[in-house]
């Protein structure tokens, strides 16, 4: 019609309707921005050494679909070989093809709730069955909910956001329980918490482990994730992907995430002092009152008893800081920090002193 509305029921009926995930605010002018749990710390320096040298002309040119460089970095970086990791844009892209790839059953495809919220979406926009595990009273998964019959598994670890991690020997038996079925752990935090499922690869067929360039190597910008599984499943996951998407990787991508993966050094420098700053943060959350489970990752999923989370989040807001904060179901009263710098979060915890009068 003349607003520019579709009117016609059975045309919209043909179309493939989903709620869209919502992403975190990304300004862009400069704030103290910890609300999308990005790295404080500029990527490794052979990343700037490399854009200063970029060719231009190699743009011409279609970048190699196999992503040969990059793929090569990572087999080496993990001691695997090049045809057991599959690269994507970002994390999201890599888990979005292992759901269309790997989910394939009438049965429900088990996830946490609460979760990474992408879950839902791509269950939804490809019509997979699905049935979400309510987590304990503490935010924890419930393992023995995932022993039930099912189309396949995919989990957090951390989770989000709630940032637990659980050890090795509970992911491990949520694998051993479903050995007909997918198991993929997404391990977006698992470089600030402990030991990867990767240690379990060659032990369990139905494994596959996501990781990414976004949090633990400062690149989100660049959008670059992967997988590593056994030969097998990561053949099916690039049968799927040449056939949507050859070209995948662009060229600049697969440059610069060689380099963020090269420099050992730097990566271990900076998740350090990450870890270091989460730790003395949870402290001054306490001293402050909040309360949280536990964080192993890059942020801190933390509520204030005397607090409305909406309030402090637009306070903080209007004071240049930005958190995240959803509103929604079960976690309407928390808010999600991102560990930024120690001076960000000095500024940080200065302000919410002042705000909840808690100076000396
Ligand atoms: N998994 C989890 C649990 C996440 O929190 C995120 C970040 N939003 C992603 C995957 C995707 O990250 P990216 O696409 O930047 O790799």
């Amino acid at each position: 019609d003349k607003e520019g509305r579709i009117m016609n029921e059975k045309l919209l009926n043909n179309i493939r309707q989903v709620e869209p995930y919502t992403p975190g605010e990304q300004p862009q002018t400069k704030v103290i921005k910890l609300n999308t749990n990005e790295n404080p710390y500029p990527p490794a320096p052979g990343v700037a050494r490399a854009i200063a040298q970029m060719d231009v002309d190699r743009l011409r040119l279609y970048p190699d679909p196999t992503a040969d460089s990059l793929v090569s970095a990572l087999a080496e970086n993990y001691g695997v070989e090049k045809d057991q990791v599959f690269v994507g844009v970002g994390s999201d892209d890599v888990l979005s093809m292992c759901f269309l790839t790997f989910f394939n059953s009438e049965k429900p495809v088990l996830f946490p709730d609460i979760t990474y919220s992408f879950y839902d979406v791509w269950a939804n926009l490809y019509r997979i069955p699905f049935e979400r595990q309510p987590l304990d009273e503490n935010f924890k998964i419930k393992k023995e909910d995932y022993y039930k019959e099912n189309g396949g598994v995919i989990f957090p670890n951390p989770n989000a956001p709630t940032a637990i991690y659980e050890e090795l020997e509970f992911v491990e038996d949520i694998i051993a329980h479903n050995q007909d079925v997918i198991v993929i752990v997404d391990e977006a935090y698992v470089d600030f918490a402990g030991r990867s499922a990767l240690e379990l690869i060659d032990k369990y067929d139905n494994l596959i482990v996501v990781q990414t360039f976004s949090k633990s190597r400062s690149m989100a910008g660049m959008r670059i994730g992967y997988a590593i599984s056994n030969p097998v499943l990561i053949k099916y996951l690039n049968d799927a992907k040449y056939s949507f998407n050859s070209y995948t990787m662009n060229q600049t991508s697969l440059c610069y995430g060689v380099e963020a993966v090269k420099d050992k050094a730097y990566f271990e420098e900076t998740v350090h002092k990450i870890v270091e700053t989460r730790e003395w943060a949870k402290g001054e959350l306490r001293r402050l009152g909040f309360v949280f489970p536990d964080s192993k990752a890059n942020f801190i999923f933390a509520m204030h008893p005397e607090y409305d989370a909406r309030e402090l989040f637009e306070a903080l807001k209007a004071a240049g800081i930005y958190v995240r904060f959803w509103g929604s179901r079960r976690i309407e009263q928390y808010l999600r920090i991102t560990i930024g710098t120690r001076e960000e979060m000095e500024t940080l915890f200065a302000f919410l002193t002042t705000y909840m009068n808690k100076g000396e």
